[in-house]
């Protein structure tokens, strides 16, 4: 486990040149990946600062809809930002002055990737506002994050865990009963093993491992 953690904080501070350039859409692969052509290549894009559903998961699909609907075949700014995520690089998409990733967050078909990109404030109240609003993704009650359902797909198990979920919660590095005082806002449901790969420890209020 400490080596995959060793390996992303790698990957996360390999800096690139925030760079700028307009280029046209050719493809959509899914909603939060995109291809625009660059000097005449086809440069794989990752819009920063967002993860929309996986295919596979429920609002997946309209993920990809929607980000074709608004910029397939279209030429848009994309401003490369100083962080990989994983192999590919992360950039902000704007056509005209529409920002791109908000959009897609504003209608509740991508999470806020908060510990990814923690300090941007415009994604954090637009996804804020898409789940009071119950838009997308935020119409079922415990939507799982893309993040905890490549950790399920990993290990085979994708079903619902039943008993065995726990809760977390932004900027905490803790995992909480649904019961517990902590557990208010921002609420992620999650099982005892994704949390544990995400270096969460059990809370010492509600003490989740106990029955
Ligand atoms: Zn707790």
């Amino acid at each position: 486990m400490k080596k995959l953690f060793i390996c992303i904080t790698i990957l996360l501070s390999i800096p690139i040149f925030a760079s700028e350039f307009k280029g046209r859409c050719v493809s959509v692969v899914e909603g939060d990946i995109v291809m625009v052509m660059r000097e005449g290549r086809e440069i794989k894009i990752q819009l920063w600062g967002i993860d929309c559903p996986e295919i596979e998961q429920p609002f997946g699909k309209k993920a990809k809809e929607f980000t074709t609907s608004l910029i397939l075949g279209k030429t848009v700014k994309v401003v490369t930002q100083d962080r990989w995520k994983f192999d590919l690089p992360q950039a902000k998409l704007y056509l005209d002055k529409t920002y791109i990733n908000l959009e897609i967050v504003k209608v509740g078909l991508a999470w806020y990737h908060y510990w990814l990109a923690p300090y941007e404030s415009d994604l954090d109240s637009a996804e804020k506002e898409a789940q009071e609003k119950k838009r997308g993704l935020w119409q079922t009650p415990f939507p799982v994050p893309p993040w905890n359902w490549r950790i399920g797909k990993r290990s085979g198990k994708v079903t619902d865990p039943g008993k065995d979920w726990v809760f977390i919660v932004r900027r905490d590095k803790r995992y909480h009963r649904y019961s517990c005082k902590y557990v208010r806002y921002n609420i992620i449901r999650t099982t005892v093993q994704g949390a544990k790969l995400m270096g969460f420890t059990p809370c010492e209020v509600c003490k989740p491992e106990k029955e």
